[in-house]
């Protein structure tokens, strides 16, 4: 594993361990790595009303919004379930992840044991939905 995804991965295992998941009782961590070298992680927190949950992806992208003066674009993320067959961003979390990305940004999904499969942004959200639309109309 390069150094970068090793780091990603070790930042996602330590955010899971916060994760507040009372109901599903899946544990998930994410990091993301931004093109300023800075690297926001996240977990799961899990709400009673269900809707009110948010996934490890978008609390690592959310901090990395309000806690970052630049511009945010994120160069990898990260996300680390404990499931044999690592699982990949929800849909909601991909939309979040183009908001702040370049549709070839790596995904790496895995679980403690490490880094189990690397997307590009674009196969898990193709003809994604963005900005550039909202200026066409
Ligand atoms: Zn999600």
């Amino acid at each position: 594993m390069s150094e970068k995804k090793e780091q990603l991965h070790t930042q996602a295992c330590k955010a899971r361990n916060h994760a507040y998941s009372p109901y599903s009782h899946h544990k998930i961590g994410a990091a993301v790595l931004l093109d300023n070298g800075y690297v926001y992680s996240g977990c799961n927190v899990e709400n009673a009303s269900y809707g009110g949950t948010i996934c490890a992806e978008r609390v690592a992208v959310v901090k990395a919004v309000s806690e970052t003066q630049a511009p945010v674009k994120i160069e990898e993320i990260c996300v680390v379930s404990d499931a044999r067959d690592p699982w990949p961003p929800c849909g909601f979390c991909r939309q979040v992840i183009a908001e702040f990305a370049h549709p070839d940004v790596k995904v790496h999904v895995g679980n403690l044991e490490g880094i189990k499969k690397t997307y590009k942004l674009k196969e898990l959200l193709p003809d994604a939905f963005g900005p550039a639309f909202l200026k066409k109309y």
